[in-house]
């Protein structure tokens, strides 16, 4: 698995998750083949779709899978911390988290990381999302048990050295140069920062350029004491995979991760829907600028001649 073409495909999957303040594009995708097929009748899906099993392990943590029978499995973990869960001051703290699970572990240097995967002929990857924070595997059926456990490896014994932290900065500030050149990523941002005023989902997943520079060692390992508790993960698979297998798995690799009544378990901030509107337009100054119909920042009349050529 070369590393570079790892962080591509992490960030294009960024790309598209971050779209959504849920993630039900992906995860409402079909998954098994069958079901990619165009509309089937309703007691055709019923017929061709696994049944899925879900299990609650003591600490919360929960188990789901979907087992077809296939020959290679996906496996991952689907974590509740996303940057609706982060405050003004430490907005990024996810995003910049996920960064740093491919940069080894205690266990697993990021070229051991690497080799392992590559030599699986497995694919490991990961992004975050508004609600989520999301790493899974892609491998055959039979390193289900390896693919579990180097997820549990990445995401309980992540060194975080801090040259690693330092040269995911800059990478994480390349990136936000990118995601502003894209009208498209700025448009969503622009929809939540409106759409959610004030609260935790009006905020972008990269935070702002202060945050990305100063997140520390500190700030990722809170993260991760906070967050990452069993009743926030879920151990999802499909394919190749033997439920009560991932139910062993899940104990081994995850027991020890705290549940409820080992300190709180934050619930989401509240985010309102706000319902205000931003557009943009050319007005008469010739500049670029943003109409807050609430704010009434602009006038509309001012700018409704370059509204319409702007349509
Ligand atoms: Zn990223």
């Amino acid at each position: 698995m070369a590393a570079s073409l790892q962080r591509l495909t992490s960030v294009g999957r960024y790309f598209l998750q971050r779209h959504l303040v849920k993630t039900r594009y992906f995860n409402g995708l079909p998954v098994g083949p069958r079901r990619l097929l165009a509309t089937p009748a309703p007691h055709q899906v019923t017929l061709n779709v696994p049944e899925t099993n879900v299990t609650t392990l003591e600490n919360g943590l929960r188990v789901a899978s979907e087992d077809s029978g296939l020959t290679t499995c996906t496996v991952g973990l689907w974590i509740d911390a996303g940057s609706r869960y982060e405050n003004e001051r430490n907005n990024g703290t996810a995003h910049f988290l996920e960064h740093m699970a491919f940069k080894g572990t205690r266990k697993r240097s990021q070229l051991d990381l690497e080799l392992e995967i590559e030599n699986m002929g497995a694919h490991l990857n990961a992004y975050t999302s508004r609600e989520q924070t999301v790493y899974y595997a892609k491998a055959f059926s039979k390193d289900l048990p390896r693919a579990v456990e180097v997820l549990a490896d990445i995401i309980q014994n992540s060194t975080l050295g801090e040259a690693e932290i330092e040269r995911e900065r800059g990478v994480i500030l390349r990136e936000m140069q990118e995601v502003e050149t894209n009208l498209q990523e700025v448009v969503f941002d622009h929809l939540h920062a409106t759409a959610y005023q004030s609260t935790a989902l009006g905020r972008t997943i990269l935070g702002p350029t202060e945050n990305i520079k100063t997140i520390n060692r500190g700030d990722l390992v809170e993260y991760i004491t906070t967050h990452y508790k069993g009743p926030r993960i879920v151990l999802a698979a499909a394919g190749g995979v033997c439920h009560q297998e991932l139910i062993s798995l899940a104990r081994f690799h995850f027991g020890k991760l705290p549940s409820r009544d080992q300190g709180e378990v934050p619930a989401p901030p509240p985010c309102h829907f706000t319902g205000s509107e931003v557009r943009s337009c050319l007005c008469f100054f010739g500049v670029f600028c943003y109409i807050f119909e609430i704010l009434m920042l602009c006038s509309q009349n001012n700018c409704k001649s370059t509204q319409r050529a702007d349509d």
